[in-house]
Order: structure tokens, then sequence, then C-alpha cells
């Protein structure tokens, strides 16, 4: 049975690349009927940051990408996270000692970095593995009886993967397809650090052999460690699973990664939600700048896969029958946040008006205008009607407002470019007259109104510019909204009447 996890570092929100991440194992494991988990890889207690956890279980279940297993959903893996199941990994750490596949290292880091800095001095790279070690004067591979006195006087120690000499590893990305690594490129990574705590390399080998992830689907920066992480399953002699790392994000040029950075410069959400430094510093996110979940869903959905085919919209399910790991390109995925402005608008028009009408009068009572969602024309305004006419145009809720605020508050302004071309000295005249049909109308339907108005000024041969343009200023202040005879039976006659004087005086 496929089983992938999600398995986030809790030092810090998400940002879009782990947010895309997480989406592709959920799109893969629901798509072959298997388990999505959520681990949290919290062993590096210097980058534990207050928080991140709860906002990572909370962006994923905004995004409506739930997990089958983790936190909060205890299964036969338990616990979920791995500050929780710290005794768990020095036996394994042991194990390796004991097959000769790691080995105690007592360096010291000031050790470490003379190394480092006289192999810079020569112009070389410090690789920091045994058969190197074994050259250098001061450190050396102890030999056990050596080992076990330094321990017994409390010497502190790290334990470190062995890797081999010489070899070419073949590996295989069912993204990348195959890759050679030779092995005396390799540091001997610590696997097990002196502070009792295991490193990320062996913590999250243990744990992927323990809760039986069959595939495992992470960014491209953990690529390097692929080597490693296939040795130390043949150290274990386990089954390695299937990796498949899924491309880069760039910035919007192209050029470099995107970091969160980019975000605050460029004016687009990174984040899934909001979220506040330690500092208190805010970080506004997709869901507080009124994306739909969904539009952000198919957006992530296209960085770095595409279908195939011309579809561009994908609902969830869609996605889960389209979706292959094969598909996913090598390329690092350009970030485009005018791409996910399209999506969201695509999305907003597939809201049904009245959900989006409940939406609207939730920012309409934040001004302080108070509307129920549906109400006749004599209780007041129909939001639904008005989101129903202002829709197309909006790509958020908050566009509703300014594309059509108008229907709540009379001008008190006319945009003076507007003004000066649609007042002219027979203006008043033809707008009292407007005026007078509106009074004479029983019925103030759109049909009824435009009949009368069109008309009238058939007959007289007045020219329709002449009195659309000031009755819509009149009405609007801009030369903006949906169709006047819209606006015109929505408002009602009364209020019709005071904006059309309004502008006349
Ligand atoms: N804890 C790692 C991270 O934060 C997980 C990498 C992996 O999936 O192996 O990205």
């Amino acid at each position: 049975k496929v089983r992938v996890r999600f398995a986030p570092s809790p030092t810090g929100p998400l940002h879009i690349g782990g947010v895309r991440t997480a989406l592709f194992n959920y799109l893969f494991a629901k798509k072959h009927g298997g388990d999505f988990l959520l681990r949290i890889e919290d062993t590096d207690q210097n980058r534990y940051v207050e928080g991140a956890e709860e906002y990572i279980i909370e962006a994923l279940n905004w995004l409506n990408i739930p997990y089958d297993e983790g936190i909060g959903k205890e299964k036969d893996c338990a616990p979920y996270r791995q500050s929780e199941r710290k005794d768990l990994y020095k036996q394994y750490a042991d194990a390796l000692i004991e097959s000769g596949n790691a080995y105690y290292a007592f360096d010291t880091s000031e050790e470490l970095d003379a190394h480092r800095k006289d192999h810079e001095e020569k112009g070389k790279t410090f690789i920091y593995n045994w058969h190197n070690r074994l050259k250098l004067k001061n450190s050396l591979v102890f030999s056990s009886e050596e080992t076990r006195q330094k321990i017994a006087n409390g010497e502190e120690y790290v334990i470190r993967f062995k890797s081999p000499v010489n070899e070419t590893l073949h590996l295989n990305d069912i993204i990348r397809g195959g890759i050679q690594v030779e092995t005396s490129v390799l540091d001997d990574k610590v696997l097990f650090k002196s502070d009792g705590m295991p490193t990320y390399h062996l913590a999250n080998i243990v744990d992927d052999h323990l809760m039986k992830i069959t595939h495992v689907i992470r960014g491209e920066e953990w690529l390097p460690s692929m080597a490693l992480h296939v040795l130390l399953y043949r150290a274990f002699r386990w089954d390695a699973p299937e990796f498949a790392h899924l491309p880069l994000i760039l910035k919007p040029t192209g050029n470099g990664k995107l970091s969160k950075r980019d975000g605050d410069k460029m004016g687009f959400p990174v984040f899934p939600l909001e979220w506040k430094t330690a500092e208190g510093e805010l970080f506004s996110g997709y869901r507080e700048d009124g994306y739909l979940p969904e539009a952000v869903i198919n957006m992530l959905a296209f960085l770095g896969w595409n279908p195939g085919t011309e579809q561009e919209i994908f609902s969830l399910e869609e996605l889960i029958e389209a979706f292959e790991l094969e598909r996913v390109h090598k390329a690092g995925a350009k970030f485009d946040p005018e791409k996910t402005k399209w999506f969201q608008h695509q999305y907003i028009q597939n809201v049904d008006n009245e959900t989006l009408a409940g939406k609207f009068s939730k920012l309409l009572k934040k001004k302080g205008i108070s509307t129920k969602p549906v109400l006749s024309a004599d209780e007041g305004l129909d939001v639904t009607h008005i989101v129903s006419l202002l829709k197309e145009r909006a790509t958020f809720v908050s566009d509703l407002w300014e594309q059509g605020s108008f229907f709540f508050e009379a001008p008190n302004t006319y945009d003076a470019k507007a003004a000066e071309k649609a007042f002219k000295p027979e203006t008043p005249e033809l707008l009292l007259k407007v005026i007078s049909i509106l009074n004479t109308s029983e019925d103030f339907s759109i049909e009824k109104l435009s009949e009368a108005v069109k008309g009238w000024i058939t007959s007289e041969n007045i020219g329709f510019g002449k009195v659309m343009m000031p009755l819509r200023l009149a009405l609007v202040g801009e030369m903006k909204g949906p169709d006047v005879f819209d606006i015109l039976s929505i408002l009602g006659k009364e209020e019709s009447n005071t904006r059309i004087k309004n502008a006349v005086n």
C-alpha cells in the first residue's frame, strides 16, 4: 500500500515550496488509494519555533488536504513528533556502530574549523570522511579500546556514518531518472549528536522505515542527501523507498530561488495563512488576502507539474485523477503571482452568488453596512443580485466593494474627467426629465425603465450618451458599474431620484 509523508520541521511558517510538497504527497497518496502522513521533524531544538506546528496543521486544513495519520490522528506508528520518539533512535545508531557502518568521532569544533581552514588555504575542499581523516595527524578513527576510554572519561562525541570508499552509487529518482554518485565525495554525516538527539538523516530514515513509507516525495534541496539515505537503508538492510525530488520554485523572473522575502518585496503572499514572527512582524498570506483555497491548490499543482493537456482549471478530485509523478518536471518552476490571481478570478466566478453574497455581506458588515444576504427591494438591497452583477469583474471579494460600493454609499464627488465630458449645459434639464419618467413608472423593473427612458431618448432624438453618461455619473460617481437600468432598479425610485437631484444641483 502506498504510504507517503509530509515531514516538515517546525521552524516557521509554511512557505509555498512546503505546501506544494504537501499537496503532491497528498495527490499521489489519494491517486493510489494510499495514506498521507504528517510527521513533525523537530529534532533540531535550536531551530524550533513556537506555534509552527499548529500553523502547519491549520494550513493543511484550510487547503482541504487532510492527512490520514499524524498528530491528532494517531495510528499504529504513533507518536508522530520526532522529539517524542527520541529514545528510539539511539539503538539504531548503536546498531550501525555494531555493524561497522558508523563510528564515534571526538573532534571539537575548533579542530574541525582548523581542518577546514587548512584545506581552504591549499585550495581544497574539506571532506570529512574516515579515510581522509586517517591521513590527518591529530584525528584518528580510534580503536575500540581508546573509544571506550574516551567515552568513559566523558568526552563529547558524535556518531558519524562511515561512507564506503571509492564506490559508484547508482541511484534512481522517479522525476530525475538515474543518478550516479561517487562515494568518495560524500561527507561522513553526523547521525547522532552529543546532545543525545539524532540528526535529521538518522531520524528521517528510521521513521520512514518504521512508518512503512513507500515513496519519499520532497523538495530538490534534499537531492544531495539521497545518496546518504540510500546508503543508510543498505547499512540497516532495509528496503529503501522510492524517491521523487520536486523542482525548485523560482522567483517570477526565473532568477533564483523564491524566498519568503520575495513575498514582501513583490507584493504577493508566500504563505497560505497569516503568520506572526517572534518579533510580532506580520506576514499576510493567501487566506488573509482573500484567496480561495481551491485557487491556491490549483496554482500549486502547476508549480512543476502539468497534465499534458490544455486544461488548466482542476478541482482537487480532478487533480487526484490526473496527477502523475512522472509528469513532474526537472527544471525549476517559475512562480507567477499574476497566474495565481488568474486562478483566483476563475474560481470566484464559480462560487454561487448566494455564497459569495454571504462573504460580501461580512465585508459590508465590517464597513458598518448592515444587510441581509437576500432582501426584497423595499426591505433593502438584494446583495445576492448585486453580487451577480459585479462578479464578472471581481477577483477577490474585496473587489466587489471596489466595483460596487456605490450601491451602498451615494457618491459625494464625481470623477472630474468624466464630469467634464458628461455634464453639459443641457444636462440638468435632461436629468430632471429622467426623474419625471421614473416618477411616473409604476413598475420599477429593468425592462420597463429601459423601455420608458430609451423610448423618450429616441423619440426626442437626443442621443444616448447625452443622457446615459450624466445619469451613470449621478448614480455611481464614476463611469463604471453594471448597466444603468440595473443600477436604477436596484437603488429604487427614491434613492435614484435623490442621487440625480444631487448631481443636478
Ligand atoms: N524535515 C525535512 C524538511 O523540513 C524533511 C525532508 C524530507 O522530506 O526528507 O524539509
